[in-house]
């Protein structure tokens, strides 16, 4: 029996986890849960599921759930927990994937941002813990199940499939004009607003490939992405003999939920079946950086290394919420992302360099979303 800590309960992977942990009642047990603000839905949760203790990390008004940051931190470092799942929106992860991690727990992943800012100071740390980092993000996902069995060494080159979000193919003067609802109708995923803008503007595989980089220990520039329109094809492996593994299925979370909780073993998740004949047509084509160009920026930052990325990724929660609230046009995100990241002065990776530079770059890109809406 794992006991199994829930951060972000009330999300869209978050609810997905507590339905997968829900079908193994013998093997996984939730002791914990936590929401972002989401106070009513996370009491209905506890009450369905019996789960005496919960934490809120903003809620909305008077509330008697310890709440802060601290409060999520608690609930990482609870004794009890084996594996704590942590599917925050966001960087906020950070904090408690750090509690966790010192407090000897595993951790199953699907806050990338968390990898993506902290990943040059947690990855050691995970070393030297001697915890299980696993993730709960399909193409990473896919990359674990296809290297099991393999070394690091043997790997040649990591491919992670895109599906090219609602605007592929758009050409830049047409995404000018995007509206926030265009870019949350998404073709293939149903998932959190700003990951669903991530995957719009394609920055999604800009902090997947930096995530996939320290997940599995390669080179920035041995992490590629394809898009793949249909999203059966999660991601590859091409190792250094040229051949290529590939993990295929329905776009559906709850196979990554529940490899993640329990691998090695695979167990029946219930998910509609899949064959080769639903898909006869699978196609690929080339990233259009020139449009589309967040991966870009997010590998030159991972290339810079140090607290960069952490700034590239405060920088594009802002903008991505900003454009969700209408504050900047949707061009305008990896526009502000590029400058306020370019700008920022890389220091070394430590755990409050990092968050230093998250505060630090949320108020250039306050200041440079200021004046484009003046210039506007
Ligand atoms: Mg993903």
């Amino acid at each position: 029996m794992k006991n199994v800590v829930v951060l972000g309960s009330t999300g869209s992977i978050g609810t997905q986890t507590l339905d997968v942990i829900a079908r193994y009642p013998d093997r996984l047990r939730i002791v914990r849960l936590a929401a972002g603000s989401n106070e009513e839905a996370l009491r209905k949760q506890a009450t369905r599921l019996d789960v005496k203790n919960l934490a809120v990390y903003a809620p909305k008004g008077q509330t008697d759930i310890p709440s802060g940051m601290s409060a999520l931190e608690d609930l990482a470092r609870l004794p009890e927990a084996d594996i704590v799942v942590v599917s925050v929106a966001g960087v906020i992860g950070l904090v408690p994937t750090a509690a966790a991690i010192d407090a000897g727990k595993d951790i199953a992943l699907a806050s990338k941002e968390v990898l993506v800012a902290g990943g040059e100071w947690i990855m050691p740390r995970i070393r030297e813990k001697g915890v299980k980092i696993t993730p709960i993000d399909s193409e990473h996902s896919a990359i674990f199940q296809c290297l099991q069995g393999y070394q690091t060494d043997q790997i040649s080159e990591l491919i992670l499939t895109a599906s090219g979000g609602p605007f592929k193919g758009w050409s830049k003067a047409q995404l000018g004009e995007i509206t926030p609802e265009q870019a949350l109708n998404h073709p293939t995923w149903r998932m959190g607003g700003k990951i669903t803008i991530d995957s719009a503007t394609l920055m999604n595989k800009g902090l997947e490939s930096i995530e996939a980089k320290w997940l599995f220990g390669v080179e920035m520039d041995q992490v590629d992405v394809v898009v793949h329109p249909q999203s059966i094809v999660h991601s590859f492996v091409k190792f250094t003999d040229g051949s290529v593994l590939g993990q295929l299925g329905w776009p559906n979370m709850r196979l990554p939920i529940a490899y993640a909780l329990l691998h090695p073993e695979r167990v029946d998740g219930g998910l509609p079946p899949w064959s080769p004949l639903d898909s006869p047509s699978l196609t690929f084509e080339a990233v259009d950086h020139k449009t589309f160009p967040s991966i870009m920026i997010a590998r030159e930052a991972a290339k810079r290394g140090g607290t960069v990325p952490a700034a590239m990724n405060a920088a594009n929660e802002e903008a991505a919420n900003a454009f969700l609230r209408g504050e900047t046009s949707f061009l305008g995100i990896a526009d502000v992302v590029e400058r306020v990241t370019q700008r920022h002065e890389r220091c070394d990776a430590t755990y409050e360099a990092i968050l230093d530079a998250d505060r630090e770059a949320r108020i250039r890109t306050r200041e440079a979303l200021n004046l484009q809406e003046a210039i506007r």
